[in-house]
């Protein structure tokens, strides 16, 4: 229940418009509240019918929203040292740290590391503290090793950060080719508007670039496994194939372009052979891609991380957009290079200038004039000359002790950033640690000198803008518990007490909004598309009222028939073909195919692919939260080509260790304290959706999750050299068995010691169970270098006093059961693990489907009463046939694969079939690519078996 506790009584039904936190989508959400002066309860979330992002669809995450929003592990209290203080002393602490950093050592010693997931109102204040008056340009951001290339791309092509497409693009056109994105798991919603599109318009294509087969390659007429990092070449490719085919219109381009002529002149020598040797693709597959391209009127290339997150990631940006320019392919309807940004507001942060290359409002941070204009507009102090440290070069510059305080804010970088070790050095090697957060714990938290609560989701009040630049409100709805402050505040209490008051004296953030969309028509005199200064003054009921509303736009002549304002009417970006460059010319740029920085080798000969999972988001610190969402994929496995897992002997579900270059380099270093250092470990899992020689690993799961879900100690610290982003899709490993002596399954739920079952083993990774009857339950998989009976005693100690302990020694196996009460509150089963894992992986119950069983049937049982016969079951390691049902593929309807292929061979053969007969796919839609899946699957076994 999400209540949040106020004065009196009468309930009323009330509807909330806000917006959902997780991806760039932005969807739209409608909040059924239950409010009496006493309480708000949040009932049920929808999509916003009218919204234009998502006209009333959700996908899994949003679905779950409410699941994740109570308030179990939020941080309630200001804490220095890990004692509650007050806000007080908490505020005049860091003020003063600060102050004093900065008399020291030095404005640049100050840096904030904030996040995509901060209100723009939250953004500007940080930026504008930052620059503006402690004066350095040292706040970086998550969005960095989010879309960071996209930006310099954008910026340089266009002469400014403006994404040149918006979401009806996708549906209006005629090719759309998707690439370096798992849209089907990473934004849903878009995906779905994309594939009934398709439907609608038969003879719309869709391309899917990608190394891996992946569930959005279920739209796909065509899918090129194109070699890893290999996008420039290939889109390099197709600008060469365009000039000698006659594509290119010269006249018509040179009268908006600049480059042109160079930049061909570079490819003469550029062959499609060439191209398919280095992409790795088939030669013919190569011509008909190029061959399509080239016949269409409208196409849009709709990009993510996987061009982002490389050492050449502003170059395969470029070489994209290069594409569209010459093709004229740009600034019309169903057309345009179209990044697609991860993170909720990573649009808000580039608007605000939230990173270290940037001034504010699209301003220049190396352009005196514009530099001189932000100053005059704040009525700054001071403002820095130069560009801010990038995330990467920010936590090396820590770790030799140059940055000694840091304030991070909503974001987890000892998971997400490459080289985890050195960043937790790094962390160690700072003197003052600040971090803002919602959650008492994580990776990072526990570097904090001071730790902050801040509000959440449905808490806080301000703006986000989306992939498509439409900025809309995400509304409070509950008040802030404990207490927790809103980013904004927390900003400006401090602000104030460094003697900035008169800066930082706002009430509500309209009026951070006001000035933010003020300073964006500051001295812009149409130079800049990012124009917000009409809604510059807007009072705080206006704000509060505000609409989603889509940038850049201007004043109608008509008034709005609601507010009696003048209406806003969205225009398209660079629709006159006039760009924000000096010559008004947008930019082809000469850019050339550079591999990987981090290459295979001997030692390491596997590349590392890394990405998102369906129900679960960033370092799961809130979908975690929802037993519901862990059933999809229970937890991170590196997923390995059958061919490779034959070469090394590898079965599904056996733990291997991986190692890189960077990983080894960091152990002769000084081992952090926090964290001694650890291997990486994941299971495997077979799939033959990846390439040969590569394997892919999900992001999200962390130190929390796991003890060795270390995936970002793998990745050296490669990036961009213009944008700074990081190499992470892209690192080269060594790949063996990590060989435990005994492995098993152990579950739980309240009342049980979770610390102790981790501390008893070498390893543990655990997935929260769905179970009605317990607050909590919990499966673990845990392996140990101990005996099964030295183990098994360890485990006991985690045990309630009053519990009545059951236990069965077989050959190779141990099981233990535990009552509470009468109740069901623990199973344990242990295998040796005799010789070589890959010859015997601890017997059956180590297998994929038992251990889904084994968890399904815990799930049911803990909590229950269980009589003599089913406590005789569980001592003997049964699993009965009804719990064997496969990975649970529709989170809506609790829809397992089992029943799903029982449907299909009884006939049930298309996705609307199966949504009838079973309901899966009818919600949220976010599992219709993985029942295509499964419908293509079993037609193939049906075939092969005829
Ligand atoms: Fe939220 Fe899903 Fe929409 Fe993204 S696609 S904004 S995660 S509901």
């Amino acid at each position: 229940m999400n209540m949040a506790t106020l004065q009196n009584d009468a309930v009323s039904e009330q509807l909330k418009q806000t917006t959902c936190p997780y991806c760039g989508v932005g969807c739209g959400v409608d909040v059924s509240c239950n409010v009496s002066e006493r309480a708000i309860t949040l009932d049920k979330v929808i999509g916003t019918p009218e919204h234009p992002a998502n006209y009333g669809r959700l996908c899994v995450k949003g679905t779950n929203l409410l699941e994740t929003n109570d308030l179990s592990g939020r941080l309630l209290h200001p804490t220095v040292a890990g004692r509650s203080v007050d806000w007080d002393t908490a505020t005049d602490l860091i003020a003063d740290k600060i102050t004093s950093t900065v008399t020291k050592y030095g404005a640049d010693a100050v840096a904030f590391y904030v996040s995509g997931q901060l209100l723009t109102e939250d953004y500007y204040i940080a930026n504008k503290l930052m620059k503006g008056f402690i004066g350095s340009a040292n706040i970086d951001t998550n969005s960095r090793l989010c879309m960071s290339s996209a930006v310099a791309a954008y910026k340089r092509a266009f002469g400014e950060d403006v994404v040149p497409c918006d979401y009806t693009d996708l549906e209006n056109t005629d090719l759309l080719v998707i690439t370096g994105s798992n849209a089907a798991w990473a934004h849903p919603v878009l995906f779905q508007r994309i594939e009934r599109a398709k439907q609608k318009n038969p003879n719309m294509k869709v391309v899917v670039v990608d190394p891996r087969q992946t569930e959005t390659c279920t739209i796909a007429d065509m899918h090129l496994a194109i070699a890893p990092g290999s996008d420039v070449a290939l889109f390099n490719g197709l600008l060469a194939y365009g000039e000698k085919t006659g594509r290119i219109n010269h006249t018509n381009v040179e009268a908006f372009c600049n480059g042109l002529v160079d930049t061909l002149a570079g490819l003469d020598d550029l062959h499609v052979e060439d191209v398919a040797r280095l992409c790795d693709v088939d030669l013919a597959q190569l011509f008909a891609f190029y061959a399509l391209f080239c016949e269409q009127k409208r196409v849009v290339t709709f990009y993510s991380m996987g061009i982002n997150q490389s050492s050449s990631g502003v170059d395969k940006a470029q070489s994209i957009i290069n594409c569209h320019l010459a093709f004229g392919l740009i600034a019309k309807a169903g057309c345009g290079p179209f990044s697609i940004t991860g993170q909720p507001n990573a649009m808000g942060g580039r608007e605000v200038g939230g990173l270290a290359n940037m001034l504010a409002a699209h301003c220049d941070i190396e352009d005196p004039d514009h530099i001189e204009a932000v100053k005059t507009y704040w009525n700054a102090p001071v403002m820095p000359q130069k560009q801010g440290l990038k995330a990467v070069d920010l936590f090396n510059e820590m770790e030799q002790g140059k940055i000694k305080f840091v304030w991070i804010m909503g974001t987890n970088p000892v998971v997400s950033m490459p080289n985890r070790r050195q960043v937790e050095r790094a962390l160690e090697m700072c003197e003052t640690v600040v971090v803002s957060d919602i959650v008492k714990a994580n990776d990072t938290l526990q570097f904090a000198h001071i730790a902050l609560p801040a509000t959440g989701w449905s808490e806080k009040d301000g703006t986000v803008t989306n992939s498509e630049r439409r900025i809309s409100r995400q509304r409070g709805i509950l008040p802030a518990p404990g207490q927790a402050k809103h980013d904004w505040q927390i900003m400006c209490d401090v602000a104030r007490k460094m003697g900035f008051s008169e800066a930082f004296n706002y009430s509500h953030p309209s009026q951070i909004f006001s000035e933010h969309a003020g300073l964006t028509g500051f001295r812009n005199n149409g130079k800049r598309q990012l124009d917000l200064s009409l809604l510059h003054g807007l009072n705080e009921k206006e704000y509060n009222d505000l609409s989603p509303v889509q940038w850049p736009f201007q004043a109608s002549l008509a008034l709005d028939s609601a507010s009696q304002n003048k209406a806003i009417l969205p225009q398209r970006p660079f629709a006159n073909k006039q760009f924000s460059t000096p010559s008004g010319k947008a930019n082809i740029i000469p850019v050339a195919y550079r591999p990987p920085l981090q290459i295979t080798s001997t030692a390491f000969p596997y590349i590392v692919n890394s990405g998102r999972a369906r129900d679960q988001w960033h370092t799961m610190t809130r979908t975690g939260k929802a037993a519901k969402l862990h059933a999809h994929m229970t937890h991170a496995s590196v997923h390995v080509h059958p061919k490779d897992a034959c070469s090394l002997s590898l079965k599904n579900g056996q733990l291997v260790s991986l190692e890189s270059e960077v990983m080894l380099a960091n152990l002769v270093k000084a081992p952090s304290h926090a964290q001694p250092t650890q291997p990486v470990i994941y299971p495997v899992k077979i799939d033959d959706s990846v390439r040969k020689g590569e394997v892919f690993i999900p992001i999200h799961w962390s130190a929390q999750w796991g003890s060795h879900c270390h995936l970002g100690a793998l990745y050296a610290s490669a990036v961009d050299p213009i944008s700074g982003q990081p190499e992470l899709k892209h690192a080269a490993v060594s790949i063996k068995p990590a060989v435990y002596n005994i492995q098993g399954h152990v579950f739980l739920n309240d009342g049980v010691d979770e610390n102790t079952v981790q501390q008893s083993n070498d390893y543990w990774r655990k997935t929260p169970l769905e179970n009605d009857k317990c607050g909590s339950a919990m499966s673990f998989d845990v392996a140990s270098n101990g005996t099964r009976r030295e183990t098994v005693q360890h485990l006991l100690r985690a045990l309630p006093g009053t519990a009545q302990v059951i236990h069965c020694h077989h050959q190779t196996r141990s099981v233990c059961i535990a009552l509470n009460d009468n109740k069901l509150c623990f199973i344990a089963v242990l295998d040796d693990v005799c010789g070589d894992q890959s010859e015997s992986p601890s017997t059956a119950i180590n297998t994929e489907l038992n251990a889904d069983g084994l968890s399904a049937l815990a799930s049911q049982l803990l909590g229950e009463e269980v009589d003599a016969q089913t406590q005789q079951q569980l001592l003997r390691g049964h699993v009965d046939e009804r719990f064997i049902q496969g990975n649970l593929v529709c989170s809506c309807f609790a829809i397992r694969e089992k029943s799903i292929v029982d449907a299909i061979e009884e006939g049930a053969v298309t996705v609307a079939a199966l949504g009838d007969k079973l309901k899966c796919g009818t919600n949220c839609g976010s599992c219709k690519p993985a029942l295509s899946q499964l419908i293509d699957r079993s037609l193939v076994i049906a075939t092969q078996s005829q």
